[in-house]
């Protein structure tokens, strides 16, 4: 007879188009005990500086994510055999046209989160919502991986430092990552000024410009930013943005000349068993995306950091 009290087919048997769209099929939470992985929903974009719609984000990429599967082909991890995965929902939002009250939203409900218990793997949104993240997830200064066309170490813009070109600049100010261990990777694109990246270059953050991960391999980006790291509490940030508009057209910024989508699962391949504490995946902009390749290469990236983190979690 047929369990309809099972939040989802544990051996994901049911066909993947089936079925109310939570992200990769992981059943919705209802409360946010119990769980060791939290997937967590972001659709604000009100700190936008260029093309908006970030803020479907989430939706859509909930709806492509129902294509993952269970085990990583390449690394062979079963990220729900390791783990007690959820999506807990999206983030609630009472302020939306206010970003300091949205981004205050942010951090309540994702320390709420990481009170339960659970670390955070969330999409949004635009960039501007690493800060709140990183304001819940760093009880201590954290180290960061920040993969990304655009250093995000702006000031700031229209009259907001809040925008989504500023937001590790701040948590740098509040303390909250260490920049000696901040590596950004994949940067590019021509600048009215150099600000951000002198600003990063300036305060010892490690700068990797795309030609030099180009020329050097990601083997040897991945065994540079490991090194960085060390076993100091790491959060992972994705822009998808990172990736060349080839693939990953729908985005806010887009920059020519980035990342293959195969680079980018590399490189996130390559900081297993680091001392994860939170990643995500943001800027990606399904009215701007075509045939919904941008959402299916968000989607693919947050499978792989979920990976990362479930691997990680059941080591500990
Ligand atoms: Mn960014
Ligand atoms: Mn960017």
């Amino acid at each position: 007879m047929t369990d309809y009290q099972t939040p989802r087919n544990p051996d994901m048997s049911a066909p993947r188009y089936t079925g109310i769209p939570t992200f990769m099929r992981a059943p919705l939470a209802d409360t946010l005990e119990n769980i060791d992985i939290a997937l967590i929903g972001i659709p604000y974009d009100g700190a936008l500086t260029n093309r908006p719609g970030a803020r479907h984000g989430p939706r859509e990429v909930r709806n492509q994510s129902s294509l993952m599967r269970a085990i990583n082909h390449a690394t062979r991890i079963n990220p729900y055999e390791l783990c007690k995965i959820a999506d807990v929902g999206d983030v609630p939002f009472n302020s939306v046209f206010n970003i300091e009250d949205s981004h205050r939203d942010i951090e309540d409900f994702v320390s709420s989160v990481i009170s339960g218990g659970a670390i955070p793997l969330s999409c949004g949104g635009d960039h501007s919502v690493s800060l709140p993240l990183l304001r819940a997830t760093a009880k201590s200064p954290v180290a960061l991986i920040h993969i990304d066309a655009h250093t995000d170490t702006w000031d700031s813009f229209q009259g907001s430092k809040f925008n989504h070109g500023a937001p590790f600049r701040r948590a740098h100010e509040e303390g909250l990552i260490i920049p000696e261990k901040t590596v950004q990777i994949g940067i590019r694109g021509a600048q009215n000024v150099s600000e951000g990246w002198d600003y990063s270059e300036g305060n010892g953050m490690r700068v990797m410009f795309i030609e030099e991960v180009q020329n050097r391999g990601i083997e040897a980006a991945v065994e540079e930013t490991r090194a960085i790291i060390g076993d100091t509490p790491v959060y992972i940030t994705f822009d998808i943005d990172s990736i060349d508009p080839a693939f990953a057209p729908g985005t806010g910024t887009p920059e020519i000349g980035g990342l293959t989508p195969p680079e980018a699962l590399g490189l996130i391949r390559g900081f297993r068993k680091l001392n994860h504490i939170g990643a995500d995946v943001v800027e990606i902009s399904p009215p701007f995306d075509n045939g919904d390749l941008t959402s299916l290469t968000g989607a693919t990236v947050m499978y792989e950091l979920l990976c990362l983190l479930a691997e990680t979690v059941s080591l500990r």
